[in-house]
Formats: C-alpha cells, structure tokens, sequence
C-alpha cells in the first residue's frame, strides 16, 4: 500500500478523523477537504490513487464533484459515500460514474475492503513485455493500456467498464449472474447483497460501446440469468 494517496471529500469533519486514522493505519497517504469545491480541486491537483467522496456538501455536491472529475477523463476509482436512505443517490452516483458506494454508518473493515479493492483495480501495471491484445469482430481490447477499441476507433471507459467488458470478453458467449460478475469484476468474494451497480455498469458500458444501447449486440441479456458478451455480432 505504499505511497497510496486516499482522498478524502467530506465535510463532517469526525468522519474525516476516522477514516484519515484508519487510512494512514492501514499505510495510505491521506488527503481532505471539507467541500465539494476543495475536493474537485485537490483531486485536479494531487492525483489521488482513491476518492472517497461524500454526497452531501456544501458548494459543489459530490455528484458535481464526480461528473466533473469524469468530464476531466479522469478515471480515479471514486467511493461515494451515501447514508442508507439515500437508495436513489446510489444509482444516480454510479451512473455519473463512481465505481462503489458505502452506506453509512458503515464499518470502518467493510470500508478498509473496499478501498483495498478498488486500489487494487487501479493498479495494474502496464507491462509492455507482454501486451495482451483480444480482438472478437468489432472490438478489441488492450489489457496492457487498459483501452477498448469499436472499428478501432477507441471507447473511452472507466476502469470498471473497462474491467467488465474484459472479463466478458476472456469469456465470451458465457452468460454470468449479476452475483457472478459481483464477485469477478467487483472483487467482492460470495457477495449476496446489492447488485444494481452490475445492472448500472452494463447501462453505462453500452451505452459508449453499442450502436444503439436500447438494442444492444456486444453486451447482451440473458433474461432471468445474467450478461453476456455476444462474439457473433456483426
Ligand atoms: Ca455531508
């Protein structure tokens, strides 16, 4: 975990106590700010390895926070945090492109799990020794780049849908569950809880990768099963 920066947006400042206590325990630089404006400019400015971003703060929210980073072509794994209430802001935050939220009050070892993870999904190093190309019909991927090319011409995904479309691609015309992809693409291990941010990644991913998203021929469904990557589009 060395030389990890950890952002963190939030303006309850014993939250931030926390959270900066636990990181630096656990061997991560820590970052903060205390409203949305402070973070979007200290998330420009240091190039944190993870955000975790509070929705609710004062000037810029943390929705304007994540689309503006996005709008950057900034793909930094961002953790929103959400209260449990909050059932709508989850899917608006992952579809302005957060990679995860975090319900509070949350545990400070479900948090530290979820930080590892999605450092960890950042930090692929390229190696150039060893470039894993994967062309199916219209779409290549570039592991060592992490890019995705429709016609070659590139897709610019997040690293999640980058992540998602790899995964079904190294598998492709194999139908997985949402939980399946849960775990694979999420790194969350016998993960049984939420899956909805399955449902909002595959929305995203087609979204910037098909022709028409309503009518989809890459990333398919299976109904009552799961998604799959269709190798026989044309
Ligand atoms: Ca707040």
């Amino acid at each position: 975990m060395a030389d990890k920066t950890v952002l963190v947006v939030e303006d309850e400042a014993n939250i931030v106590d926390i959270l900066a206590f636990n990181l630096e325990r656990e061997g991560y630089r820590v970052l903060s700010a205390y409203d949305g404006q402070a973070g979007l400019a200290l998330a420009r400015e240091k190039k944190p390895d993870l955000i975790l971003l509070d929705l609710m703060l004062p000037g810029l929210n943390g929705f304007e926070v994540c689309k503006a980073l996005r709008d950057d072509g900034d793909t930094v794994p961002i953790l929103i945090l959400t209260a449990r209430e909050e059932e709508a802001d989850k899917v608006r935050g992952l579809e302005l492109g957060a990679d995860d939220y975090i319900t509070k009050p949350f545990s400070i070892r479900e948090l530290m799990a979820r930080v590892k993870s999605n450092i960890r999904r950042g930090d692929m190093p390229p190696r150039s020794d060893d470039r894993q190309g994967l062309r199916l019909g219209r779409i290549r991927l570039d592991s060592a780049a992490a890019a995705c090319y429709k016609d070659d011409l590139p897709v610019d995904l997040s690293q999640r849908e980058f992540e998602l479309i790899s995964f079904l691609c190294a598998n492709p015309d194999t139908v997985f569950s949402r939980e399946e992809l849960m775990e694979h693409v999420w790194n969350y291990g016998g993960y049984v809880g939420d899956v909805r941010g399955v449902d909002v990644a595959v929305r995203r991913l087609r979204e910037k990768l098909e022709d028409d998203p309503a009518n989809p021929k890459f990333v398919m469904t299976r109904r009552g099963l799961g998604y799959y990557f269709n190798s026989q589009h044309s």
